[in-house]
């Protein structure tokens, strides 16, 4: 079989993995923007979800996930990824990932919406940091890598027929080069920097999304943004408290002490996280702003005073840094933008409609996650959809982008306009969280819209090209917001407050530097264009 170069961009689980299967055939590059272990990925806190418990069942967990992905999620993903999850779970304990253990198993432990407690966790609440460290060691000791590390990924190169060659990066020192490569994947996480809230790290920016679309990669479902219901906020930091957390009997308090979520929805604390996110949200509202409380002091009486050093030592860590102490007050809390369910369209080999170019983890929407995440389910998206990205690659498959989309054009002007105002990033942010947040509404987002597509980034640093890329992507979730004109999973429309009959998918992609939205034939566009081996 030929070998090839193969360029990966971003180093959390989905590149790193992706990086360790495709070198055993090929000469890999891992091109990242920070150093290698920066990523979501090492801020995981909660745990893993996989069946690996005989009590458990890979049909409940897809019956989970299909739950609270409100109708939209690819039935063939969801599939792929709860049965293959089990043993690419074996493969990251080969590696080395120590997962906790209780009584010589396993420890379980349970999320929100999940039917059984199939959550792994790793160091207590440092599960993505435990993984990411072993799949940092395990990249640094293999063959066949070359690891460019403080390496910024500026586009995508492609050839006359459009199909992807190479990748346009900034180096270390501040040169521009293109790096020529037989397929490229992203593999660059998520956007959370969209938003003035965030739980996720700085390098969160959403270049590889943004460097799709101006490649004119189709995406999809870029409406659909889940906040986290439980950050820390103070003095302008955001920390996330997980949902392990209230899966372990902590509670919600408003500001007279009183819970207030079993009167919001019957699993109160452990409802889907848009629900508890609006709920906060609301009750906020109720009370000026003012954050709620997270109670785990229950879980102190019931399990002893060390309990919660123990068990999540790294949010214990965090609160007891910013001067609190949890294992005796409630502690406040709001929630935060926290994950992408939409982002560069892809079949279940993570190939895109560009010709060589593949996207894996949180930059990809393999319809996985339909409109809402299950906890605990991206990572292992992302490992999952990345080892089958390295087994296409592997078996000298040749991929020449999948099937395009019915367009009926909704335009969004990509390039600035003469005219246009500066904007800087904090701006962007507000802007998103005020008008695309966890509540939207059809006027507000038409303003923010207008307001971003005469707006332009000045500068040429990389967080200037980071905050014009997040304007771009800005400008793509809320014209896809705009034409959801219903509230379904994480979207909530208090213009268009229920769910729609009819269910489709939104597909935009960039033409003409515009962009353009689909909705996609009635039946699901990403299982019918996914074709099996
Ligand atoms: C605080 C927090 C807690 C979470 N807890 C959980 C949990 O318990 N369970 C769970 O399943 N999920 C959790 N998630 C979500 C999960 O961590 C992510 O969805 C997942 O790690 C994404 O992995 P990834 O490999 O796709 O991307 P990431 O881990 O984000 O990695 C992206 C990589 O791309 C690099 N990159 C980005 N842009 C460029 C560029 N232009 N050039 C070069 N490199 C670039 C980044 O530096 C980074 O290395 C959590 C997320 C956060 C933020």
């Amino acid at each position: 079989m030929i070998r090839k170069h193969i360029v990966i961009v971003g180093s959390g689980i989905a590149g790193l993995i992706a990086a360790l299967e495709i070198a055993r055939q090929h000469d890999v590059t891992l091109v990242t923007k920070s150093e290698l272990a920066e990523s979501n990925t090492r801020w995981a806190q909660g745990g893993i979800a996989a069946v690996m418990f005989p009590d458990d069942s890979v049909a409940e967990h897809i019956a989970d996930t299909l739950r609270v992905g409100a109708g939209l999620c690819n039935a063939e993903a969801v599939e792929v990824l709860c049965s293959e999850g089990p043993a690419r779970i074996r493969d990251l304990i080969r590696i080395g990932v120590q997962f906790d253990q209780r009584n010589g198993e396993l420890a379980k432990g349970l999320e929100a919406a999940h039917s059984y407690p199939r959550i792994l966790h790793a160091g207590g609440d440092a599960t993505g940091l435990s993984i990411e460290l072993a799949l940092v060691h395990a990249v640094r000791s293999a063959k066949n890598i070359t690891v460019l590390e403080h390496t910024f990924a500026n586009d995508l190169r492609l050839d006359a027929q459009g199909r992807v060659n190479g990748l346009e990066i900034i180096d270390p020192q501040r040169n521009e080069r293109t790096m020529r490569a037989n397929a490229v994947v992203l593999a660059s996480g998520g956007a959370g920097q969209l938003y003035l809230h965030t739980t996720n790290p700085s390098v969160a920016t959403g270049d590889g999304t943004a460097m799709a679309l101006r490649a004119s990669a189709v995406l999809a479902d870029m409406e659909f943004y889940q906040f986290h219901p439980t950050a820390l906020t103070m003095d302008g930091n955001t920390f996330l408290i997980s949902e392990a957390v209230r899966g372990d009997g902590a509670v919600l308090l408003d500001a007279n002490g009183r819970r207030f979520m079993q009167h919001i929805d019957p699993a109160a604390e452990l409802a889907p996280r848009d629900i508890v996110a609006r709920g906060i949200a609301r009750q906020m509202a109720m009370q000026g702003g003012a954050p709620v409380m997270l109670d785990a002091t229950l879980l102190v009486a019931k399990n002893g005073a060390d309990f919660l050093a123990q068990r999540f030592p790294t949010i214990d860590a965090a609160v007891r840094h910013r001067g609190l102490d949890w294992s005796r007050d409630p502690i406040p809390v709001t929630p935060a933008a926290h994950y992408w369910m939409g982002g560069v369209r892809t079949d279940i080999w993570g190939r895109t409609s560009i010709p060589n170019l593949f996207a894996i983890g949180e930059v990809a929407c393999t319809g996985v996650h339909g409109a809402n995440r299950l906890a605990s389910n991206s990572l292992l998206e992302s490992l999952v959809f990345a080892w089958r990205c390295a087994a296409f690659l592997n078996e000298g498959r040749e991929h020449d982008g999948l099937p395009g989309l019915t367009e009926r054009p909704l335009p969004v002007p990509l390039e600035a306009t003469p005219t246009a105002q500066r904007i800087d990033r904090t701006t962007l942010q507000t802007l998103m969280w005020n008008a695309a947040g966890i509540e939207r509404n059809g006027v507000t987002l038409q303003q923010a819209l207008s307001q971003l597509q005469n707006s332009r980034v000045l500068g040429a640093s990389i967080a200037d090209l980071e905050t014009r890329n997040l304007l771009q992507l800005a400008s793509v979730l809320m014209t896809a917001s705009l034409a959801r004109e219903e509230s379904r999973g994480a979207q909530y429309r208090d213009d268009y407050p229920e769910r729609s009959t009819s269910l489709q998918h939104s597909l935009l992609y960039a033409k003409n530097s515009e962009v353009s939205w689909s909705p996609g034939p009635n039946q699901n566009p990403l299982t019918a264009s996914s074709s099996p081996r």
